[in-house]
């Protein structure tokens, strides 16, 4: 059996996607699982032209207007396939503007690594990108996929503020998206899944299990039902 497996049911009247995690796996098994749902035109999503299209190229794209802080892995090899220190890196490629905040966005409308519609950084994207799908997802997997994101751009914001690179988040300044960023990224900072995002070099090194509801055994994750958020910020416009 898969570690990760995937389902549809109906949730609140709407058919949806869900992950069923069986044993012990890592954030990569859910890449694994999930990149198909992006390579997927039978799948129904949204914003896609016609409503069915593959993420990478696609017309109408969400990379057009997403606030994308990226994950500390993601973070390391976007610098390393660039060719760029740290702080170049930051330089060259965030928003300014959020950087004296102390918010590592990456400049937007649209995404500077968006060239002809399609990503040019897209084996190295972020989790957001990676796991944003403007498909109907069932709400426990929705909570896990930011879960997981949200805790790997805590972990950028950690370790650059550790080197030295940013200042710490200030007060002033920030619009009400950026301070629901902010809320998110201090909920998740002292986590032990930032821990593990500081000491992991790739997305095998993290666990999953770090993201699961506490008290709860993986296996009997899909089944979880305690309180649903519905959909969370990340990967959308703004
Ligand atoms: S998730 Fe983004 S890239 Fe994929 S179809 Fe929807 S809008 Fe397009
Ligand atoms: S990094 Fe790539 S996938 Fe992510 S928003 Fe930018 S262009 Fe889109």
């Amino acid at each position: 059996m898969n570690n990760i497996e995937v389902y549809n049911a109906v949730e609140n009247g709407t058919l949806g996607i869900g992950i069923r995690v069986n044993g012990q796996a890592t954030v990569q098994d859910l890449l694994d699982v999930w990149q198909p749902f992006c390579d997927d035109q039978s799948l129904y999503k949204q914003y896609a032209e016609g409503n069915h299209a593959l993420c990478k190229g696609c017309q109408l794209n969400c990379c057009s207007t997403a606030y994308v802080i990226p994950d500390l892995i993601s973070f390391k090899k976007m610098a390393s396939s660039l060719e760029l220190d740290y702080a170049a890196f930051i330089a060259g490629y965030f928003h300014q503007e959020k950087l004296g905040l102390g918010l590592l966005r990456l400049q937007p409308n649209p995404c500077v690594f968006l060239h002809n519609n399609i990503c040019s950084i897209y084996t190295v994207r972020s989790l957001i990108c990676r796991f944003y799908l403007c498909s109907h997802l069932l709400g426990d997997t929705e909570e896990l996929i930011y879960k997981i994101a949200w805790t790997g751009a805590a972990a950028t914001l950690v370790f650059a503020e550790e080197k030295g690179l940013i200042p710490g988040v200030v007060a002033g300044g920030l619009s009400s998206f950026d301070r629901l960023f902010v809320r998110l990224l201090e909920e998740y900072r002292s986590s032990e899944g930032v821990k593990s995002f500081m000491q992991a070099q790739d997305y095998r090194d993290v666990p999953l299990h770090y993201f699961l509801p506490t008290g709860k055994e993986v296996s009997s994750y899909a089944n979880y039902s305690d309180q649903n958020s519905g959909s969370s910020p990340g990967k959308q416009e703004v």
